[in-house]
């Protein structure tokens, strides 16, 4: 059994299906559709493998997820777009952020990345300015709800099945296989498989495992360019980021459906879908605030805090922010766009835990850390998953 259909989930499930004829799977998704979360609310870009700690697992997964992508998508008929994407340096403080990034990204070879001087920035996006840039051409767009849904045909046709309106709410050990109560009544599962995005975290406590890392929701806004100034953005602008954090900045992006939207923005929120920014739930916002990593968090980047609620609070100062390396855009260019909720593990010490993190209790894998770029990384993240199921949980022994 697979609990969760995003896209974690289902690559799991698909990969699962086509190594075992015969293996009996089913994708339970507390939602009344798949994808709902963070795989149908994110920026949709397929990222090329920049950004990440030469050696880890994100490294080396999102280079060959990205290359297995797009041939994935080619080959099922989904429209994916190498549009490629530059990121900007605008001031003499960020170079050397540049250069770790040119750094890493010819260690975890990112195919085609190319440095920019000031003068070549126009040659990519003629309304882009800074003092340097790294262009990778190799960066692309999708609907990752799209390929979601692709999985889950596959997973169909190898008679697979996906249960929608079916939350899991406790998975306890029973002989040699798993107890797991939910919405539609109780299963036996001979192995669990949790892939519950930012809810993640309370299937594994509940499953008795360690509490750390905790999962804290972080919601990411966007705002919409209008149609009329659509063509100050050729494809991906994005700045250098904070190397202290694991997010990419606010960013424009255009999408595979032509539309430009600037962010998203990163602020703690009280409840894994708080896609209206006022929405909390009791428990959620309690189990955020009484783990001692939100508070270190808080006291080791409350600079970086303050600038994510003015961007959250005030359209100016996100736009503002933008203005930096699209210095023509303005404030009335953008209309309110959409929202999504990163799940982000956070240690005990206040340290965002920055790779994929898979765990096991009894006969079930946790995975309990996918953030960015997890979706392009969906592909051979899935492989590893089922390897590590196939040798811990015994499955098609
Ligand atoms: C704003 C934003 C921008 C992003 N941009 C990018 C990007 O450009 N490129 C990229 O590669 N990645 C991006 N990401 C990250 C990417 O979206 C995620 O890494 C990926 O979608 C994770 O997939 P998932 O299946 O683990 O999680 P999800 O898509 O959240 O799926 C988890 C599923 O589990 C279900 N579930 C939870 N609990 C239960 C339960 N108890 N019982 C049954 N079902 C349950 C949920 O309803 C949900 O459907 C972005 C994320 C966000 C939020």
């Amino acid at each position: 059994m697979v609990v969760g259909a995003g896209i974690i989930g289902l690559a799991t499930a698909r990969e699962l299906s086509r190594r075992h004829d015969g293996l009996r799977i089913a994708v339970l998704e507390r939602e009344p559709r798949i994808a709902r979360h963070q795989t149908g609310s994110s920026s949709g870009v397929i990222h090329a493998g920049i950004y990440y700690a030469p050696g880890s697992l994100k490294a080396r997964l999102c280079v060959e997820g990205a290359a297995e992508l797009y041939e994935y998508c080619a080959d099922h008929g989904i429209r994916a777009e190498r549009n490629g994407k530059l990121i900007v340096a605008t001031a003499e403080s960020e170079l050397s952020g540049l250069d770790e990034l040119e750094r890493r990204g010819t260690e975890n070879g990112v195919p085609g990345l190319r440095r920019l001087d000031g003068s070549q920035i126009d040659e990519i996006e003629p309304h882009a300015q800074g003092i340097a840039a790294l262009h990778s051409p190799a960066t692309g767009v999708v609907d990752f709800a799209e390929v979601a849904s692709a999985f889950g045909a596959d997973l169909a046709a190898a008679r697979g099945s996906v249960h929608t309106g079916c939350g899991v709410t406790t998975m306890t050990g029973e002989g040699d296989g798993v107890r797991v109560e939910h919405q539609q009544g109780t299963t036996m599962a001979s192995a669990v498989i949790a892939c519950a995005g930012a809810w993640s975290d309370r299937l594994v406590r509940a499953a008795g495992a360690d509490p750390e890392p905790r999962v804290v929701p972080f919601r990411g806004a966007y705002l919409r360019l209008r149609p009329e100034r659509a063509d100050l953005v050729r494809a991906n602008i994005y700045p250098v980021p904070d190397p202290e954090l694991p997010f990419l900045g606010a960013h424009l992006t255009r999408g595979i459906d032509g539309e430009v939207l600037l962010g998203p923005t990163a602020l703690m929120v009280g409840a894994p879908d708080a896609y209206r920014l006022r929405r909390m739930r009791r428990s959620d916002l309690a189990a955020t605030i009484g783990w001692p990593g939100t508070w270190r968090l808080v006291r080791r980047h409350w600079r970086a805090g303050i600038t994510e609620l003015r961007h959250a609070a005030s359209r100016r100062a996100l736009v503002a922010a933008a203005r930096r390396y699209v210095p023509e855009l303005k404030a009335a260019d953008f209309v309110a766009g959409p929202s999504g909720v990163r799940g982000q593990a956070l240690g005990r010490d206040g340290s965002l835990v920055d790779d994929f993190v898979v765990s096991r209790t009894g006969r079930a894998l946790h995975v309990r850390n996918a953030p960015s770029p997890a979706a392009t990384s969906s592909l051979p993240l899935a492989r590893l998953i089922a390897d590590r199921a196939e040798a811990e949980l015994g499955i098609g022994d």
